[in-house]
């Protein structure tokens, strides 16, 4: 008996098992498309057992058992299978549920759903969008203004702690934003009252020190953007961000006038949660309120590291003022800022 019970458990084991894998099977529809795809034997090289049988088998882990559940720290929390940021602190809210809850999710399509009727009922799964790894499902029920509830498997996460680094210092801050071509936007902010400093580079991707022609014409992922250091005693991250949404087009994917790629996406990296709620909140007023004729699609995505451009990329439209692009371009960018912000405008300029 004790041998047809093994039997019967172990013949169990190998069916589940298989049905989960045909499931994944299934879907390779999506998997295919995923930046991030491996095989589960090399998966379970990277994953511990817990997070393998959540991440790629869907499983769920015992609630109330997860160790981000009460994990109140200010940070960015990850995929525990690729590193993709999915959420941060300050989406996170106490369910009562037993797993993490998020009442929304960081910008660009991280985060990818499906329906799923298993277990007799109707719910929406919730997958990484870069590795497909399952997070767990998102609920109506939320109880903030977004009305949503993201219920994640702790062990599907990793967390991020801010570091000190990139707290905000008392006098001055750093952001870097992508919002087309650098020479456009670096132009702008040089005549911003309260701007430092501002340099052109790349960030975003996944290349160590590109070349702007590894950029240009290569899929590194990395955008065109500029660093601003400003004096937060003479300007403000939200007018950074006014002046940002002033100056390009929010609303084109991948593009910004005839400029096309990737590497002309309108994006914000953001340091601290401060900046993210900020810029999250700006978009959402500049969509409610229809101030474009498309929906803004601005990516928000947390910093990582900056690359400077070449010397020659620097001050470019200062030192190239009669360039075609420069007249046809940047000019009337710049005409629309000097006369927008007017009052805001460096006096030494
Ligand atoms: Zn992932």
């Amino acid at each position: 008996m004790k041998q047809l019970l093994v039997s019967f458990f172990s013949f169990s084991i190998v069916f589940v098992l298989h049905a989960c894998a045909q499931k994944n099977h299934q879907s390779t529809r999506v998997e295919t498309g995923f930046s991030v795809s491996r095989t589960d034997d090399e998966w379970k090289k990277i994953l511990s057992k817990e997070q393998f049988d959540v991440l790629r088998l869907k499983g769920t882990e015992r609630p109330y058992t997860g160790k981000l559940l009460n994990n109140k720290e200010k940070g960015i929390y990850t995929c525990a299978g690729c590193g993709n940021e999915l959420f941060t602190d300050e989406m996170k809210f106490d369910s009562h549920c037993g797993w993490p809850s998020f009442d929304s999710e960081i910008s660009g399509g991280k985060i990818i759903t499906a329906k799923d009727y298993s277990l007799g009922m109707h719910r929406i799964e919730i997958m990484c969008a870069k590795c497909g790894g399952h997070l767990g499902h998102l609920f109506d029920d939320g109880p903030t203004i977004t009305g949503k509830r993201y219920c994640v498997n702790s062990v599907s996460l990793s967390f991020q702690k801010f570091s000190d680094v990139q707290k905000k210092s008392a006098s001055t801050d750093t952001i870097t934003l992508g919002g087309g071509c650098f020479w456009c936007v670096e132009a702008v902010y040089e005549k911003l009252d309260g701007v430092i400093s501002v340099e052109s580079g790349y960030s975003g991707g996944k290349s160590a020190n590109p070349t702007y022609q590894e950029v240009s014409y290569e899929n590194t992922g990395h955008a065109e953007v500029v660093q601003i250091v400003f004096d937060t005693q003479k300007t403000s991250i939200e007018e950074i961000f006014k002046v940002f949404f002033t100056v390009h087009d929010p609303t084109t994917l991948n593009m910004q006038g005839n400029d096309v790629g990737e590497q002309y996406r309108s994006v914000i990296f953001y340091r601290n949660t401060q900046q993210y709620s900020i810029a999250k909140g700006l978009i959402d007023q500049l969509n409610k309120q229809k101030v474009y004729d498309r929906p803004v699609v601005t990516e928000l995505s947390p910093f990582s590291v900056f690359y400077k451009a070449e010397n020659y990329h620097q001050d470019y439209y200062a030192l190239n003022k009669t360039q075609p692009y420069c007249r046809m371009v940047i000019q009337p960018k710049m005409e629309k800022f000097e006369k927008l912000f007017k009052d805001r405008l460096k006096k030494n300029n």
